[in-house]
């Protein structure tokens, strides 16, 4: 679903309260009734204010009236929690304008947003519940037995996980996005200013880089964490350029011919241009305990992307096997290292929590025919499957896109943006 906030700015105050009695409500009704939406959003106008604001929002999709319903009700839809947690940034003053969709992940939207200084920001949107329509049949039993707004709070646990990890892998050095703010289903970062991973067909040196991407996987585990989804999307790198001006200097001036120090300078100018690479973390809301019940399972597959990643794209066998688990557990909180899964389970979330989202993102990835690999579609160009989050079965989610799609997905960063004030 595409971010629009085209409409925010046409919202009245009134449509805004009838919009958060709306999101309000939906925390025990599946469907909102019209009276308790008046009830909730207690309008100065009464009744005739609240059906205005009701079909203004309607009209332009932030609300849906379900019309089989037995009773006159709406629910929110992703649009409308959109709207809501747009609201919420721009009255923290954390987003004033927001761009283009850089990237349509597994389960979210990445949108670059623009606070009133005009610095840029990303914003990630959750998007669980988000399920293949081609699986329709088969999860719509499941479906069915969800209570109403799962999405909604999935979205939201999948969102707060999310910004809790890269809160504490950042305090504690690991070189992951600042994590800014976090509002229901998204979450605010650093924009940063990288490609991933999968889009870099050469690296200096491969061997270093895969060197400090294990050194990564075993640094986590050290912290009782695994990625849980270490691969090539996942791994922002930060290229560097830097000109050893000293040497070429150096070589100018070695006392030969005009002609001959120029391009002995040039030619070591070129050759001392050090590139250097630094890999950054990025999509935390699947991370794992190194005491989950499948850890090593978690922990051999984050091995073995990477492994074969290097493999393929730059023809790089590492020569020694491993690290395994077994070895990787026994360092779990050793040298003073701080657990981060008792500090993340520490900050409210129960276990209950983390199954049910564990079990959101499996789902999700079984629907979408995905071994846990992210190999889905990373198209820009997917202009909607779907704008109902458990929408009826008469829409046909947009096909996954081929290998090739995936790499158009993320243009330069710092690019001019067109930003839409909110
Ligand atoms: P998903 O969980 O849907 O895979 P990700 O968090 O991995 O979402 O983001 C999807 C893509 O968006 C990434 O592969 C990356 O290209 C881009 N992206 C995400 N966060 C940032 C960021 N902070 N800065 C720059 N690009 C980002
Ligand atoms: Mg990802």
């Amino acid at each position: 679903m595409k971010l629009d906030s085209k409409a925010m700015r046409h919202l009245t105050a009134d449509d805004w309260r009838v919009l958060q009695a709306v999101e309000q409500g939906s925390k025990n009704h599946e469907l909102v009734p019209t009276p308790l939406i008046e009830k909730i959003a207690r309008l100065r106008g009464g009744a005739g204010s609240t059906r205005k604001s009701i079909s203004a929002l309607a009209k332009v999709g932030l609300i849906a009236r379900v019309k089989e319903a037995k009773y006159d009700g709406y629910r929110l839809t992703y649009g409308g929690l959109d709207y809501l947690a747009l609201h919420t940034y721009a009255s923290r003053k954390h987003i004033y304008s927001v761009g283009t969709r850089i990237g349509v992940g597994k389960e979210s939207d990445i949108m670059i947003v623009a606070d009133d200084t005009g610095a840029q920001k990303v914003l990630k949107i959750h998007r669980l519940g988000r399920i293949s329509f081609r699986t329709v049949k088969s999860n719509r039993d499941y479906l069915r037995k969800r209570q109403g707004g799962s999405w909604m709070y999935l979205s939201r646990l999948a969102a707060e996980k999310e910004f809790a990890f890269m809160k504490a892998l950042r305090d504690e050095g690991f070189l992951v996005p600042e994590p800014i703010s976090q509002s229901r289903h998204t979450i605010l970062m650093d924009l940063i200013d990288a490609f991933p991973l999968r889009q870099i067909s050469q690296v200096p040196d491969p061997a270093a880089l895969y060197a400090e991407l294990i050194a990564v996987i075993l640094r986590l585990a050290k912290h009782g964490l695994i990625h849980g989804d270490f691969n090539e999307f996942n791994i922002l790198l930060k290229e560097e350029r830097e000109q050893q001006q000293a040497a070429a200097a150096a070589a100018s001036s070695k006392g030969k011919d005009a002609e001959s120090a120029a391009s002995s300078s040039a030619a070591d100018q070129e050759s001392s241009a050090k590139v250097t690479v630094t890999p950054i973390i990025i999509d935390f809301p699947q991370m794992v305990s190194m005491d989950h019940v499948n850890a090593e399972m978690y922990f051999d597959r984050d091995v073995a992307c990477i492994k074969r990643f290097f493999e393929r794209r730059f023809h790089f066998v590492a020569t020694e096997p491993g690290p395994f688990f077994k070895d990787a557990k026994k360092t779990v909180g050793k040298d003073g290292a701080t657990r981060l899964d008792a500090t993340v389970a520490a900050s409210g979330f129960t276990k209950k929590m983390l199954k049910d989202l564990e079990a959101a993102i499996r789902e999700q990835q079984e629907g979408r025919g995905e071994g846990g690999e992210d190999e889905t579609a990373r198209s820009d160009g997917d202009e909607d499957g779907y704008d109902e989050p458990y929408g009826s079965d008469d829409g046909e989610e947009q096909e996954e896109g081929e290998d090739e799609a995936e790499d158009n997905m993320s243009g330069p960063r710092q690019a001019e943006v067109d930003q839409e004030a909110l």
